[in-house]
Order: C-alpha cells, then sequence, then structure tokens
C-alpha cells in the first residue's frame, strides 16, 4: 500500500505557482487576489488567513476584506462589482458559507467568470461540463493532481464518486469523465451503495460521514481518495474512509490529514496564476 502524500504534492505545486508568479512580476504583472470573508465565524477565519498565508508564500498578493457580520447582500455585491472593475485584481474568492440574509447564489453569479478563481460561477461549471477551458473548483482540481502525480492511470479506469455535491461531488465526476475514466456518481438515493463501489478502480468519497467506508466497500487494490474532514470524538481528525480498515487491500490511498486537504489552497494558487496569465 502507497500512501498519496498531499503535503507534498501540494508544496510542489505551490512552489510551481511561486516561480510562475516571479515570471509574471518580472512581466509587471503582480498577480493578486482579493479575499472577501463576512462575519467572524472562527473556521472561516482560519481558512482565510491559510489562504492569505499561502498567497504570500506564492509571491502572489492578497487583498482582504473583513465585513461585518450584517453587512447587506446589496453592499457585498457593489463590493465585488468594484473588485470586477479593477484591473489590478486577478481573482476574488467570497468565503463560504455567508451569513443567512445573504442570497450564496447571487454573490457567486456577481464574480466575473475570468476571476472567479474558486470555479463556482455557473459559466465555469459550464466550461468543464462542455470541455471549454474555465476555472475548475479547486478539491476536485487538486484530486486529479494527485493521481496524476502519484502515476495513477485513470483512461478505462471503473470510477466511483460518491457524493455529488456542486463544490466536489459533480465536478470531481465531470474532471474523472474528461480524464476517460467511466464514471459512477452515487448518492443518498443510490440504491447497493456497496456492491457499486466494491467495482471501483479509483473510489473517490465525498460523503460528508466520518469513517463511513470500511473494507466492505473496497475491490482489492483500487486507489482510494477521502476528501472528508471531521474530528473524530478524541478530537482526532479522520477522514470519510475507515483508514485502519481498508489500508491493506488498497493500492493507494490519501490520508486524513495530509491527503485532500492541503491540495485544495494549493489549487487555489494555481487558479489565481491562471487568472493573471490570462491577464
Ligand atoms: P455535502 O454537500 O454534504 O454532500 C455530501 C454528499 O454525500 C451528498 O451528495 C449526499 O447525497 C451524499 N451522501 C450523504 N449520505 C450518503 C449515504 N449514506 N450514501 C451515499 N451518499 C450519501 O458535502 P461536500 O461539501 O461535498 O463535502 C463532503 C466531505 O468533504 C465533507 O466531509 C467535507 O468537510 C469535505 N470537504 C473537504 C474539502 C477539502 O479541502 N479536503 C473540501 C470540501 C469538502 P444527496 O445529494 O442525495 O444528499
Amino acid at each position: 500500500m502507497e500512501i498519496i502524500d498531499g503535503k507534498k504534492i501540494s508544496s510542489e505545486i505551490k512552489e510551481e505557482c511561486k516561480e510562475a508568479a516571479l515570471k509574471l512580476i518580472e512581466k509587471g504583472i503582480t498577480p493578486c487576489l482579493a479575499v472577501i470573508l463576512v462575519g467572524n465565524d472562527p473556521a472561516s477565519s482560519i481558512y482565510v488567513n491559510n489562504k492569505k498565508k499561502a498567497c504570500e508564500f506564492c509571491n502572489i498578493k492578497s487583498l482582504s476584506y473583513e465585513l461585518d457580520e450584517n453587512t447587506s447582500e446589496e453592499e457585498l455585491l457593489k463590493l465585488i462589482d468594484k473588485l470586477n472593475d479593477d484591473d489590478s485584481v486577478n481573482g476574488i474568492l467570497v468565503q463560504l458559507p455567508l451569513p443567512k440574509h445573504i442570497n450564496e447564489d447571487h454573490v457567486i453569479d456577481r464574480i466575473s467568470p475570468l476571476k472567479d478563481v474558486d470555479g463556482f460561477h455557473v459559466n465555469n461549471v459550464g466550461a468543464l461540463c462542455t470541455g471549454l477551458d474555465g476555472f475548475v473548483s479547486c478539491t476536485p482540481a487538486g484530486i486529479i493532481e494527485l493521481l496524476k502525480r502519484s502515476n495513477v492511470d485513470i483512461t478505462g479506469k471503473n470510477c466511483v464518486v460518491i457524493g455529488r455535491s456542486n463544490i466536489v461531488g459533480k465536478p470531481m465526476a465531470l474532471l474523472m469523465l474528461r480524464e476517460n475514466a467511466t464514471v459512477t456518481i452515487c448518492h443518498s438515493k443510490t440504491v447497493n451503495l456497496k456492491d457499486i463501489c466494491k467495482n471501483a478502480d479509483i473510489l473517490i468519497v465525498a460523503i460528508g460521514k466520518p469513517r463511513f467506508v470500511d473494507s466492505s466497500f473496497v475491490k482489492k487494490d483500487a486507489v482510494v481518495i477521502d476528501v472528508g474532514i471531521h474530528r473524530d470524538e478524541n478530537n482526532k481528525m479522520c477522514g470519510d474512509v475507515n483508514f485502519d480498515d481498508v489500508k491493506d487491500i488498497v493500492s493507494k490511498i490519501t490520508p486524513v490529514p495530509g491527503g485532500v486537504g492541503p491540495m485544495t489552497i494549493a489549487m487555489l494558487m494555481k487558479n489565481v496564476i491562471k487568472a493573471s496569465e490570462r491577464y
């Protein structure tokens, strides 16, 4: 069994972004990401801080907008309009979730698709569906990098994705299809989930339930990608997969922590570089 090392691979990608940023700076373009946080949710604050730190490491300028919890939707949309019009800003990220009085769909829709480095805008999702170039949601894009940089051959493989969220499951399935896998998407209404998973050469689990997938779901020598992030009853981090139970069956597996998690921010940096290069 081989552990797919997300920490190492994400560091490589950040190093590549750092070099790419330097080349852009030499050409007079300073890559710049604007990060907007509304309210003071502690988890969101940690994510935003980590994104700022990654920008600093990669020579990407970061602008931070920390707005009061009671900011109106209109005020937030106005700020997005201003950043859309600002040529010195290459990427715009609004940290989700937003307070309940703000409609997330309106906000995502307002970000220019050319600056939508999270890849959530409907134009970018449409581009992914039709095979056009665009920004891809960072977590699934990171999983493709993990597979490729770990020499996992995707073409022709049976891939099962558990989960159909807009952020992970759906774009993940589309990306695996783009890489020529034969893809099955499972969700909470799927019948015979275990049987379907047992057929997977590559099993990608984004179900949001701690240690849900055990050895009874996994084919011998399968590659298992665990997207989940949880803290168990002992405050220990774990994923959607019961790592100890499946580790002797799989050929490769991502651990939690240190698997998919670090890839998300690395791919965000990659998207900011792409936005800056397009500019
Ligand atoms: P989500 O929006 O809650 O989606 C979960 C999906 O799992 C849904 O499609 C749901 O089906 C399906 N599901 C739930 N119970 C099921 C069951 N018993 N059998 C089969 N399918 C079932 O979650 P998400 O945003 O995609 O995130 C998934 C996990 O990844 C979470 O643990 C999250 O914290 C983690 N995550 C990690 C990163 C990272 O950077 N590593 C990024 C994003 C998310 P229905 O559609 O039918 O409800």
